[in-house]
């Protein structure tokens, strides 16, 4: 049955008194300060809570959220938020986070989403102009959203890496962070690691040569910068 309001405030008072009498100074601890390793950019679905997928808890994930996770270079909103994670709390991780079964990927898809967030999701829709062939070969609908909700999660770990805060950090040598690219199946509750193009970027000239070539899969993450 879908809760109604006053659920939430009873639901919150019994989770903090169980909360309390596990930890006593579970509370207090967490009021101190925060230290959260990892920055999650996801997308504002209601299903794409990445705490509860991935058992973290308070004070582990800073988070920005928004339509269809999109790192926008223009958004201030965004901006501080990764300039904080990086230069404040010096997060060890970055995870640009999509999902199947996006509804911001397939208005965008289908070019009929209006007003602002029309606006919004304008560069998903470039997304399907560029990868058209790509898309098209794919007969079932549902799994060419599929690539196109991977797609615009790569798109977005590739305009991260165009701002001025990550560009700085690469210039050091030992940036602190890694960046990954995860797509959240929402119908398996599982997370998929993406292959982020990195060689193709060096060619480019957007990341130096010295960043490693596939951080999600490498074990040992303090070893190297971003
Ligand atoms: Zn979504």
């Amino acid at each position: 049955m879908a809760k109604q309001y006053k659920d939430l405030i009873n639901n919150n008072r019994l989770w903090a008194s169980e909360k309390k009498e596990k930890e006593p100074d579970y509370f207090s601890r967490l009021s101190l300060a925060q230290r959260p390793p990892f920055l999650y950019i996801g997308c504002s679905d209601s299903r794409m809570p990445l705490d509860t997928y991935t058992n973290t808890e308070p004070g582990e994930l800073f988070v920005h959220r928004n339509i269809a996770n999109q790192v926008s270079l223009t958004d201030i909103n965004f901006l501080s938020v990764l300039e904080y994670a990086v230069n404040v709390l010096k997060v060890q991780h970055i995870i640009v986070c999509g999902h199947y079964h996006c509804g911001g990927i397939a208005a965008a898809y289908h070019g009929k989403v209006k007003g602002l967030v029309g606006n919004w999701t304008n560069p998903i829709r470039d997304l399907v102009l560029n990868y058209n062939s790509e898309l098209n070969a794919i007969e079932d609908l549902d799994k060419r959203l599929d690539l196109l909700s991977e797609l615009n999660v790569i798109q977005q770990v590739e305009n991260l890496y165009k701002t001025n805060i990550v560009q700085h950090a690469l210039q050091k040598c030992h940036a602190g962070f890694q960046i990954h690219a995860w797509v959240l199946d929402i119908s398996t509750g599982l997370i998929k690691e993406l292959e982020l193009p990195m060689e193709a970027w060096k060619n480019k000239g957007l990341i130096p040569e010295t960043v490693e070539e596939d951080p999600g899969k490498n074990e040992n993450h303090e070893a190297h910068g971003v």
